[in-house]
C-alpha cells in the first residue's frame, strides 16, 4: 500500500520510517523495513500499525545504514500476519523485495521455484519476486556481471498484473532499484540522497525535485545518480517536475 525507499546520507530507518508515516491516511494492516548494512540485509516487520514495528525495532535495534526501503500493507494474498507482511527475502537472505499491487502468476512461478527447490515461506502472491530476481542475479554474477537493476529488469518481463516493486541486496550497498506497471512509483532528487516512494507525500519534507516514473520502467536509485530504463534496459530520460503542493 505504501513504499519508501532511499539512498543518502542519512539514517535510512528514520527517513523510510517517516516516510511510511505520511502515507499513513491510506490504511494499511502490516509494516516491514530492509537495510543494507555491512553486507548484510537487516529486516524487522509486523502485523499492525507502525507503532508495533517501532516497538520492534525499538526492542532489537538494527545496524546504521544509508540504504533501506520500507512498506505497509494491504493485504490481498494472504492473512495480515507478521510473516506475510512485507519485506520478503529469498532462500538465502540476499534479496528483499517490497511490492503493492498484485502479481497474478504467482502460483504457476511459485510451483516452477518449489520445483527448482526453493523454499517459499509466505502465502503472499509477492514472494516468487524475491526468488527469481535471486535466481537472475546468481545468473549475472556467474556471467561476471552482478546487476540488480538487470535482475529485476529480466524479472519483470516475467510478471502479470500490476505492480510496484522495490528491492535491495545484501551484495549492492548503496543501491536500491525499484520498477511499475500500473502502479504508482515517483522518485525524488535530493543532493547526495534520492528518495523513491508511491507518493510524493513520503519526501516531501526533503525534497520537492521529482521524477516522473513511467509505466513499464525500472528505475536504480543511488546517492549520486539515477538510472531509469524500460523493461528491456534501454534508457530513458524522464520527465522531472516540482511539487509545488502541499501534499
Ligand atoms: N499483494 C501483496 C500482498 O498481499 C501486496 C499488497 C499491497 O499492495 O500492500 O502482500
Amino acid at each position: 500500500c505504501g513504499i519508501v525507499g532511499y539512498v543518502g546520507k542519512q539514517s535510512a530507518l528514520d527517513v523510510v520510517v517517516a516516510g511510511l508515516r505520511r502515507l499513513e491516511y491510506r490504511g494499511y494492516d502490516s509494516a516491514g523495513v530492509a537495510l543494507v548494512a555491512d553486507g548484510k540485509l537487516v529486516t524487522r516487520k509486523r502485523a499492525g500499525k507502525l507503532a508495533n514495528l517501532e516497538a520492534a525495532l525499538a526492542e532489537s535495534p538494527l545496524p546504521a545504514s544509508t540504504t533501506g526501503m520500507g512498506h505497509t500493507r494491504w493485504a490481498t494474498h494472504g492473512a495480515p500476519n507478521d510473516r506475510n507482511a512485507h519485506p520478503h527475502l529469498d532462500d538465502t537472505g540476499s534479496v528483499a523485495v517490497i511490492h503493492n499491487g498484485i502479481i497474478e502468476n504467482f502460483a504457476a512461478l511459485r510451483s516452477e521455484l518449489e520445483s527448482r527447490g526453493h523454499e517459499l515461506v509466505s502465502e503472499t502472491d509477492t514472494e516468487v519476486v524475491a526468488h527469481l530476481v535471486a535466481e537472475e542475479w546468481s545468473a549475472l554474477e556467474e556471467a561476471g556481471a552482478p546487476d540488480l537493476a538487470e535482475a529485476l529488469r529480466r524479472t519483470c518481463r516475467r510478471l502479470h498484473g500490476a505492480f510496484t516493486l522495490v528491492l535491495t541486496h545484501a551484495s549492492a550497498p548503496g543501491v536500491v532499484v525499484a520498477a511499475r506497471r500500473n502502479s504508482p512509483l515517483v522518485v525524488g532528487r535530493g543532493d547526495g540522497e534520492n528518495f523513491l516512494a508511491s507518493d510524493v507525500a513520503a519526501f516531501i519534507a526533503h525534497t520537492r525535485h521529482a521524477i516522473e516514473v513511467a509505466d513499464s520502467q525500472v528505475v536504480e536509485l543511488r546517492a549520486d545518480r539515477i538510472t531509469v530504463t524500460d523493461f528491456d534496459g534501454e534508457e530513458v530520460t524522464p520527465k522531472e517536475f516540482e511539487v509545488t503542493w502541499d501534499a
